[in-house]
């Protein structure tokens, strides 16, 4: 069992797209044992995406995440954070495969709809930016 951090991001809910994006990790084998709805300030969009920080799209990306709520949610299943990154698409919605949710909801390659973590380790630093361990329902 793994988990990893998915987040809804402020164009996927403007969208109306949240529980489709549920529905997809539900369906395929990752269990939600925890969720929110944020609306982050930009220093902890900054903060969140601080691995970013020397890129050219690090000030753009941090205000549109602060820009609106998001829903954080915590995913588990087996190989989650990996299966969770199948799902979710490539970054660029014009070179995700078919049938992901950013080939389907996407159109930019900035608001992309969905956050999800990259490794165990990145997935430990962002379940522990958005809850305690009083939080998570495993
Ligand atoms: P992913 O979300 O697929 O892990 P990255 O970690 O590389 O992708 O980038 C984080 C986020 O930054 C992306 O989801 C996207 O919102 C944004 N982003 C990535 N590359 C670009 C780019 N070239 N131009 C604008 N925004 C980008
Ligand atoms: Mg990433």
């Amino acid at each position: 069992m793994e988990r990893t951090l998915s987040i809804v991001k402020p164009d996927g809910v403007e969208k109306g797209v949240i529980g489709e994006v549920i529905k997809r990790f539900e369906n395929n084998g990752l269990k939600v044992v925890a969720m929110k709805m944020v609306r982050m300030s930009k220093e902890q969009a900054k903060g969140f995406y601080y691995v970013h920080r020397e890129r050219p799209f690090y000030d753009s990306l941090t205000d549109f995440m602060s820009s609106g709520p998001a829903v954080v949610m915590i995913l588990e299943g087996e190989n989650a954070i990996a299966r969770n990154r199948e799902l979710m698409g490539a970054t660029d919605y014009r070179e995700a495969a078919e049938g992901t949710i950013r080939r389907d909801f996407a159109t930019d390659i900035e608001r992309n709809i969905v956050h999800g973590s990259d490794g165990a380790d990145t997935a430990a630093f962002e379940i522990a930016y958005f809850f305690n361990e009083l939080e998570i329902c495993g």
